[in-house]
């Protein structure tokens, strides 16, 4: 039986977001944003964890009552409650959240990847209701991945899938923020698009953005390009044709992988919309293993935007059995 009360938490880089459900409601009963602390030390973003949770406690807290699931970016030890390490913020490294999060609040709490809690909010609450095999992509500042398999999270023997964002798409492609090189995320990201547009430009292509980046290079953002695109610049055109080529080749291998149901896009390069999607559908219906991965594949936009983590969190709070190996509540 789900508690009453979910608490979510969304621990970024730039913010630290809370948010209170009270039953399957999906709409907040109470909300909180914050910045993310940067230093060089644990505590204050703890502290700034601890803040945004007591900002969103139920008026009268029984936190028998309470269920509180926290995403983080980057690789996260589910089963033992850990942060192994997060983009941006160097100081949160084998970080036992869990263990410190029920010093403060006795409740049910769990840890999880950001972008997979957002796939859970998505197959419960968005584009995802009623599949049970998903792969799900937040194409943003980075790239991150969830895979949903027989209804439940695709989270490996430590619980670190599904990093989809992290394969090697281009061995010879640019330097990703992991370290590592030709990753999907270097390629596809918005700072990536961006990337690639400013060294064309730099080339001498000719867009509607050659003043801004004559100007100043670091204007030339995906957004920017992505604004020009849809107003029929031929150059940000072929910008997000290429992206969407290799999302599509990337997108067809996860076909032969996991044989998804759906394929979710979400994150703010989506802003793109149909300009993204339509060459993608395209793409992936071209390079298919076998046309048989294409029957009854859906491959849509994202439907719960920037709170599919908070989302998701009142998903697995009220659902542990979708991430396994969590504590049951
Ligand atoms: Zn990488």
């Amino acid at each position: 039986m789900a508690r009453p009360y979910s608490i979510a938490v969304d621990l970024g880089g730039t913010h630290i977001r809370a948010a209170l459900f009270l039953g399957q409601d999906t709409t907040p009963v109470r909300h909180t944003r914050g910045l993310t602390p940067h230093t060089p030390d644990q505590a204050p973003i703890l502290e700034a964890v601890a803040h945004a949770i007591q900002d969103v406690l139920p008026p009268d807290p029984d936190l028998a009552n309470v269920s509180i699931a926290i995403g983080t970016p980057g690789p996260v030890d589910p089963f033992r409650g850990m942060v192994l390490s997060a983009p941006n913020i160097p100081s949160w490294r084998d970080l036992p959240l869990r263990d410190w999060i029920l010093r403060r609040y006795p409740a049910t709490v769990y840890i999880a990847n950001d972008a997979n809690l957002a796939a859970l909010g998505e197959l419960t609450f968005g584009a995802g209701q009623g599949a049970t095999d998903i792969v799900y992509l937040a194409l943003g500042t980075g790239i991150g991945g969830g895979v949903i398999t027989g209804g439940r999270l695709l989270l490996g023997s430590r619980g670190l899938g599904a990093e989809l964002g992290h394969v090697t798409v281009d061995p010879r492609g640019p330097r990703c923020a992991c370290g590592r090189t030709g990753h999907l995320e270097a390629l596809a990201s918005g700072p990536a698009i961006a990337r690639e547009a400013r060294a064309r430009l730099a080339g001498g292509a000719f867009s509607s953005l050659s003043k801004l980046y004559r100007s100043d290079p670091l204007t030339v953002t995906a957004e920017l390009i992505a604004d020009a695109a849809r107003q029929g610049d031929a150059f940000s055109r072929t910008l997000v044709a290429d992206t969407a080529a290799v999302l599509a080749r990337f997108i067809a291998d996860c076909l032969a992988v996991f044989s998804p149901q759906r394929v979710i896009l979400g994150g703010g390069v989506m802003a793109l919309g149909d300009l993204l999607l339509a060459p993608i559908r395209e793409g992936v219906a071209n390079h298919a293993m076998a046309a048989v991965y294409l029957e009854q594949l859906t491959i849509c936009a994202a439907q719960l935007g920037d709170d599919a983590g908070l989302i998701g969190g009142l998903a697995l709070c009220l659902n542990p059995a979708l991430q396994p190996g969590s504590p049951v509540s």
